[in-house]
C-alpha cells in the first residue's frame, strides 16, 4: 500500500516555567492509505502531542516542533506556513477529540456547523453545501438528516454528538482522520457502535485513520498496526497481531496484562504496571522504562536501547532484544 504520511525523527518541546520538556522524542512512523494505525500509551506519553503536531495544533506559546519532518503528499507539514496548513486542516487531514461538547458550538445549529466547513473549503452554494451535509449525516448513521440539520447540540445524545463530530471532520473528504480518545467518554455499548462506524466509514471512503487511545480493547477491535509510546518515544511497533500475540517490550506486556478481559472473573484485580513514567524535564540517560521494569539490566540505566527488528513488520526498542546486549553484558563489570 502507498505511504500517505511519513513522520521522521519528530521532536516536540514544551516551554514551561521550570524549563523545557521533551514531550515527543525522536518519533518515526508512517501511515499507509486506507489503514488504521493506533497510537497507544498512558496519559502523558506524548501520543496526543504527536497527533496535534501532525495537525500543527500545538499552540506556539506552549510548545514547538524542535526537529524532524512530517511528510504528506510531498510537503513537510512541520515547516508549512500557517496559511497553507489552514487549507490542509479538514480537507486533507482532520482531527476529532474526546469531548464533542467542547469541540462543537452549542449555540449554532448542527447544519450550519457542518455547512460552514464545506463552504469555506469548497466555495460552493448553500444548497450544494446542504446536500453534502445531508449526505454526510447519512454516512455517520444519523436518521432523518433533513430535520436534524436544524437542531442544536443539546438535542443529541452523547453517541450522536460523537457522530456529528465525525461528520464535520469527514465532510470535506480528508485522506487522514486523526481521532484522539474518540470513545473514552462513552459507555461501552455506544463505544462499540462508534468503532463499528469508523470501520464502515473506512470501507466506504478509504480514509486512513490514526486512533490515539490508552485502551487496548479499542486497539484490538479497530487497528491494523500499533505504535506503543512511552515517555515520548515509540518503544514497540507492529501489526496488531505482533503486539497482541508476540509482544516484546516489557511495557507492552504490562499494558496487555492490565487489559480487562471479558471472560475474566470481575473480582480478580487487574495488574496495572506499578510506578509512574519518568519526569520529562530530565529524562533518564538510559531506557525511560528502567525504573518500572522487572528485567532492567545495568546497561538499561545508562544507555538508550536502539530499535531492533523483530521481523519485517515488528520492531522494539529494548536491550533484552538487542543482539549486542550479550557482548555488552560480557564486557561489563559485574558488581560483586
Ligand atoms: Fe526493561 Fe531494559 Fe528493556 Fe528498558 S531496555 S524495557 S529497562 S529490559
Ligand atoms: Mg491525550
Amino acid at each position: 500500500q502507498e505511504t500517505l504520511l511519513e513522520v521522521n525523527g519528530l521532536r516536540v518541546v514544551f516551554k514551561t516555567h521550570g524549563g523545557e520538556i521533551n514531550a515527543v522524542r525522536d518519533v518515526t512512523f508512517s501511515l499507509r492509505r486506507g489503514e488504521t494505525l493506533a497510537i497507544v500509551g498512558e496519559s502523558g506519553c506524548g501520543k496526543s502531542v504527536t497527533a496535534k503536531s501532525i495537525m500543527r495544533l500545538v499552540p506556539e506559546h506552549i510548545g514547538k516542533i524542535a526537529s524532524g519532518s512530517i511528510l504528506y503528499k510531498g510537503k513537510d507539514l512541520a515547516k508549512l506556513p500557517e496559511k497553507e496548513m489552514r487549507e490542509m486542516r479538514g480537507s486533507e487531514i482532520s482531527m476529532i477529540f474526546q469531548d464533542a461538547m467542547t469541540s462543537l458550538n452549542p449555540t449554532i445549529s448542527i447544519g450550519e456547523q457542518i455547512m460552514e466547513g464545506i463552504i469555506r473549503h469548497q466555495k460552493v452554494s448553500k444548497a450544494e453545501a446542504r446536500r453534502q451535509a445531508i449526505e454526510i449525516l447519512q454516512l455517520v448513521g444519523i436518521a432523518n438528516p433533513e430535520s436534524r440539520l436544524k437542531q442544536y447540540l443539546h438535542q443529541f445524545s452523547g453517541g450522536m454528538r460523537q457522530r456529528i463530530m465525525i461528520a464535520i471532520a469527514l465532510v470535506c473528504k480528508p485522506s487522514i482522520l486523526i481521532a484522539d480518545e474518540p470513545t473514552t467518554a462513552l459507555d461501552v455499548t455506544i463505544q462499540a457502535q462508534i468503532i463499528d462506524l469508523f470501520k464502515s466509514i473506512q470501507q466506504k471512503t478509504g480514509v486512513s485513520i490514526i486512533i490515539i487511545t490508552h485502551d487496548l480493547g479499542v486497539v484490538a477491535k479497530i487497528a491494523d498496526r500499533v505504535n506503543v509510546m512511552y515517555a515520548g518515544k515509540v518503544v514497540e511497533s507492529g501489526l496488531v497481531r505482533d503486539i497482541f500475540y508476540n509482544p516484546q517490550h516489557p511495557y507492552t506486556k504490562g499494558l496487555l496484562a492490565s487489559m480487562p478481559r471479558l471472560d475474566a472473573d470481575r473480582n480478580i484485580p487487574l495488574s496495572p504496571i506499578p510506578g509512574t513514567p519518568p519526569d520529562l524535564f530530565s529524562p533518564p540517560p538510559g531506557c525511560a522504562f528502567a525504573a518500572r521494569c522487572d528485567y532492567a539490566l545495568e546497561v538499561c540505566r545508562n544507555h538508550q536501547p536502539a530499535e531492533t527488528t523483530v521481523h519485517s513488520s515488528h520492531a522494539v526498542s529494548c536491550w533484552l532484544q538487542d543482539p549486542r546486549a550479550k557482548k555488552l553484558l560480557a564486557s561489563m563489570q559485574v558488581p560483586t
